[in-house]
């Protein structure tokens, strides 16, 4: 004979022990009355081992509300298939725009960026306009007026390339006084963009002496005759100024430094590229974000 414990007042998952019952199998289970916690308040004579063992957790109640949840997750995802990544989408815009301790608060909140009030009071608003507008996978928020708000009629979707170029060809620096785009900047100056936004915004430069000075890693070599830069360098051969940066800090100069990749060099194409400059001075500004 099994050894008897009372079992009845205590609870196992849904079920709460009401009584004993009379009720045994072939390998003398003992079975109890239990009474599920949901509404139907169903009892039933549960056996002593599905108890404890956990085989039985209510009336049946517990596993259709599991199976109710799945589908329902279910039915929202088909729904609403991008809602993930754009509500991060979302809640990085919330955070660049109102919370103070990010990083990039200066250039949105702290420059008085906003978010539209539907969009703000409304993620569902804003997912809904999303998928209308061209949203897709590949795309971030983009504003068409980088000095306005996120707000329906300045937003697009774009690739991080088309917001670069457009950022490069809307944006104006006034610089001793003249206005000039972030591209035309970058064409008399021979700095990448990120650098010029560095200095310009970080470091509050408006003198062609401190936003043009070279930078500790703008060495200038000479291509084809003329001192350029790498950048300079990467406009006229097409080859990506990160590769350019990547080779030249390894140390690779002349023609091994504009070597197409997966093309021959070709014999006329060789370019007489000599240092010229070092390092000039120690630059301030953090280049490091960009190497
Ligand atoms: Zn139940």
């Amino acid at each position: 004979m099994k050894e008897f414990k009372n079992l009845i007042g205590q609870k196992f998952n849904r079920w709460t022990v009401i009584g004993i019952s009379d009720k045994t199998n072939k390998h003398y289970d003992r079975y109890w009355l239990c009474q599920c916690s949901c509404e139907s308040k169903t009892i039933r004579e549960v056996s002593e081992l599905s108890l404890i063992k956990e085989r039985s957790k209510s009336c049946g109640c517990y596993s259709s509300e599991k199976t109710t949840e799945m589908n329902k997750e279910r039915a929202f995802t088909d729904k609403y298939p991008h809602y993930k990544r754009i509500k991060s989408i979302y809640d990085g815009m919330r955070k660049r725009c109102y919370n103070i301790n990010k990083d990039n608060y200066d250039s949105y909140g702290g420059r008085g960026i906003s978010i539209c009030k539907e969009w703000l009071e409304n993620f569902m608003v804003f997912y809904n306009w999303a998928i209308k507008n061209g949203y897709q996978d590949n795309l971030t928020i983009d504003r068409i007026d980088n000095d306005g708000n996120y707000k329906p009629d300045n937003c697009r979707w774009a690739t991080q390339e088309m917001q670069d170029y457009n950022r490069r060809t809307t944006i104006y620096l006034t610089i001793d006084g003249e206005s000039k785009t972030v591209l035309e900047w970058e064409k008399i100056s021979g700095l990448s963009w990120s650098v010029l936004w560095q200095r310009y915004n970080k470091s509050g430069y408006r003198t062609k002496e401190e936003m043009f000075k070279p930078s500790q890693e703008y060495v200038k070599l000479i291509h084809n005759g003329i001192e350029k830069t790498l950048p300079q360098i990467a406009r006229d051969t097409g080859i990506q100024v990160e590769t350019l940066r990547k080779r030249y800090k390894r140390g690779i100069r002349d023609d091994e430094l504009i070597k197409q990749v997966g093309k021959q060099n070709n014999r006329e194409n060789k370019i007489d590229i000599r240092e010229e400059v070092t390092t000039i001075g120690r630059d301030t500004d953090s280049i490091a974000h960009i190497l």
